[in-house]
Formats: structure tokens, C-alpha cells, sequence
């Protein structure tokens, strides 16, 4: 049997649990993964990889990996490099805010409108990576 033409493209928020990235960057993940491209991007618990779970760690190994850290501690991109797995597009989520000034998110536990809006916009722009990743390319 051949090679799939496509495959699935694993993306890790970190938790950022109090902070407005953080919610921003799990935002931007269930919006790729429910949103932008069902079906082709996933997603795990980051805790499952940190407690060595051998389902989040098969995913994560065996696909490529998108992470998104609410800042520089880049919880997620280090979890998976504990794993000895290089992080194949790894991003701060403070970086689509950067690029799109006029959405400054706020809010924690709930994003605000702009937040929101952020974050389908992040989605959107990463969805090319994702198609990149899922077609065996690079990012
Ligand atoms: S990357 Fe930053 S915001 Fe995210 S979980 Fe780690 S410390 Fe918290």
C-alpha cells in the first residue's frame, strides 16, 4: 500500500491557564481543528504528553506538529521536545496580534470580541502550514 496523500497535522496549545495569549493560542487551535480544517488538524491535552500518555505520544511522534504558546516559555513546544520530536512550525500567539493591531484580545477564562476574532484569523492564516504539513511538505 502507498503512502496517504495526506495525513493529519497534530496542534498543541499550551494551557496558559490566567493569561490572554494562552487563551488566545487554545482559541486558535479549536478554531483550526473545528473550524478552518476538521478532519485534517488535531489536537491532544498538552498534560497527556507531559505525563507520558502513550496515545498523545504516538500522535504527536508519528505526525507533524503545529505548537501554540502564550509566551516564551513555549510550554508546548518544549513538551514535545522532551519527546526528542523537532516541533515542525512552532508559534507565539502574541505574534498574530503584532500583525493585526486592531484586534488586541482580552480576557482569560473568555476572549472578548476582538480576541475572538483574533484567533479566526490566526486559524486562518495557519490553515496554509496546516495544508503544507498534511501534504508532506514543509513549513
Ligand atoms: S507557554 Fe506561557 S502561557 Fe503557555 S502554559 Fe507555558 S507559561 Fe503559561
Amino acid at each position: 500500500m502507498g503512502e496517504k496523500a495526506s495525513r493529519q497535522v497534530v496542534v498543541l496549545a499550551c494551557s496558559g491557564i490566567g493569561k490572554t495569549w494562552g487563551a488566545l493560542a487554545r482559541e486558535t487551535a479549536l478554531e483550526l481543528v473545528e473550524r478552518v480544517r476538521p478532519g485534517v488538524a488535531t489536537t491532544a491535552c498538552l498534560p497527556l504528553l507531559v505525563i507520558n500518555d502513550p496515545d498523545a505520544r504516538c500522535l504527536v511522534m508519528e505526525h507533524p506538529v503545529i505548537t501554540l504558546d502564550g509566551c516564551p516559555k513555549a510550554c508546548a513546544r518544549k513538551s514535545v521536545e522532551a519527546l526528542g520530536k523537532k516541533v515542525d512550525h512552532p508559534v507565539e500567539s502574541i505574534q498574530f496580534y503584532t500583525a493585526h493591531r486592531e484586534l488586541k484580545p482580552e480576557g482569560v477564562a473568555q476572549l472578548n470580541a476582538a480576541g475572538l476574532k483574533l484567533a479566526q484569523v490566526a486559524a486562518n492564516e495557519l490553515a496554509a502550514i496546516v495544508d503544507r504539513l498534511a501534504a508532506g511538505g514543509q513549513t
